[in-house]
């Protein structure tokens, strides 16, 4: 690791963390297919982190592909558009996979819509240039990703023009472009590196422009060695370097990728940008250089569907909206031994049922798990190991803190730094018990978040 890493601080890799089988062999090498125009889409009013979105449509109400339909005032929120041409219908409430219930805008499909390879173009096509002289201020790329709706499409969905900004209080000296994609299965980050990296190159020189950042470094896990070539080649002519980094879990994460590479640790309740850094998707920059060169907002994304209980896996550009089902239906449905559905991967995604919940902006994709697969996931007792503690990547005690959510002990919770817990999902990998431990982490988080709440109302 050290050649590898030579010219970064950091080691190219963080303490702790796992290594879980990596399963990208259903879906790496299937190039991206456009799904045809859906019928109807379903958009809810809240796709990112923080405020939710009210709708400035009406029922009947004709819209344009790309017409804002959505907006927010709040500081972190980020606008949504249609995704296809059609008629608004009347607004429901729609579930999403971490159980929320959010109110949302059916849009049914009129006229003709934007398909195949057009819409590919639209996307994805057209000239990237690598370099600017002066066309663009940090102000008007900050207000065009702000007016364009974008949202981290790593799954954080946190609202893009919020982090990709300048500040003089807090300059940015460092931004990071996030290709590890450590989820286990999951694949669009790698096939947008392998099929559209020019505007990946091209959003990193402007958030670039647009933080202030003296330095770009696009991140890739070393498994991608085709990705790593080819997104080298691409910067050639450019500041932009890349760091190849260790295969490990969760590298992708802001905190332990900041760690990796640049050996800075980001304190609890600190953001990127208090240590000088901006950290954005691979996906997510494509979408920047696409909403400040052609004024388009986000309105599609690149998702996985993948696992061994799918018939054809694929990976697949979408309109937002479009329901998990359709997309399962177009990959040629269930295989006999499927048995449970993520929306996600199968560290930090949620299973669910429902297969009419639509498919938001921070939604990388759609995992099946089989029988075989959920057989190696039967629950014993703790045998008190401490394999949990071993591998959390945040330095907490994972069964203290599923013990203390089992046994709704909100004050012991809070003892052990529950709302510190980031999901990873190492805990539960790697618990020989196979007790559910991110399952009821996630409920103790909930359990104290709600006291919080209740102490201010
Ligand atoms: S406690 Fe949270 S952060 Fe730590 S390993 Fe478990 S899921 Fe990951
Ligand atoms: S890894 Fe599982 S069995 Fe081991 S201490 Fe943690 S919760 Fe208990």
């Amino acid at each position: 690791m050290g050649l590898i890493f030579k010219g970064f601080k950091g080691k190219g890799t963080f303490p702790r963390g796992i290594h879980p089988q990596e399963q990208k062999h259903f879906s790496a090498d299937s190039a991206i297919e456009v799904l045809p125009a859906p019928e109807n889409v379903l958009l809810p009013l809240l796709q990112n982190i923080g405020a939710p979105c009210e709708s400035i449509v009406k029922p009947k109400q004709n819209v344009c592909y790309g017409e804002v339909v959505a907006e927010s005032k709040a500081l972190i929120s980020a606008s949504i558009h249609a995704p296809i041409s059609g008629r608004v219908m009347k607004e429901s409430v729609t579930t999403l996979p971490n159980a929320r219930h959010v109110p949302a805008i059916p849009i049914k499909a009129e006229g003709k819509q934007l398909e195949g390879t057009d819409l590919w173009d639209d996307i994805f096509g057209g000239e990237w240039p690598k370099k600017f002289n002066g066309e663009f201020t940090p102000k008007d790329i900050n207000k065009m990703i702000d007016d364009a709706g974008i949202v981290g499409l790593g799954g954080a969905a946190f609202p893009t023009y919020v982090k990709i900004t300048f500040n003089r209080k807090k300059p940015v000296d460092t931004l990071l472009i996030n290709g590890c994609e450590c989820e286990p299965y999951l694949t669009p980050d790698y096939r947008v590196m392998l099929e559209a990296p020019e505007p990946v190159i091209t959003g990193a020189v402007l958030a670039g422009i647009a933080t202030g950042a003296k330095d770009i470094i696009i991140c890739i896990e070393k498994n991608k060695p085709a990705a790593i070539d080819l997104i080298r080649k691409k910067a050639e002519g450019t500041n932009i370097k890349v760091a190849v980094l260790k295969t490990k879990y969760p590298q992708g994460s802001e905190r332990h990728l900041i760690m990796a590479v640049l050996k800075k640790i980001v304190p609890l309740g600190s953001l990127p940008a208090d240590v000088g850094t901006v950290v954005s998707n691979v996906g997510t920059i494509a979408a920047v250089a696409r909403a400040v060169l052609k004024k388009k907002p986000l309105t599609h994304r690149v998702v996985t569907v993948t696992g061994g209980g799918i018939k054809n896996p694929k990976n697949l550009l979408i309109p937002i909206g479009v329901s998990y089902g359709e997309l399962i239906e177009y990959c040629g449905g269930l295989t006999s031994n499927a048995a449970r559905v993520l929306s996600g991967g199968p560290m930090m995604g949620f299973a669910f049922t429902d297969f009419n919940m639509p498919i938001t902006k921070g939604t990388g994709g759609i995992t099946l798990l089989t029988h075989e697969d959920m057989e190696k996931a039967k629950e014993t007792n703790c045998i008190r190991c401490g394999k949990c503690v071993d591998v959390c990547p945040m330095h907490l005690i994972p069964a203290k803190l599923a013990q203390a959510a089992k046994y709704k002990n909100v004050e012991l919770a809070e003892k052990y730094d529950i709302l510190a817990c980031m999901d990873s999902g190492c805990c539960g990998y790697i618990c020989p018990a196979k007790i559910p431990l991110v399952q009821l982490i996630r409920m103790g988080k909930a359990m104290v978040q709600a006291k919080r709440k209740n102490r201010m109302e």
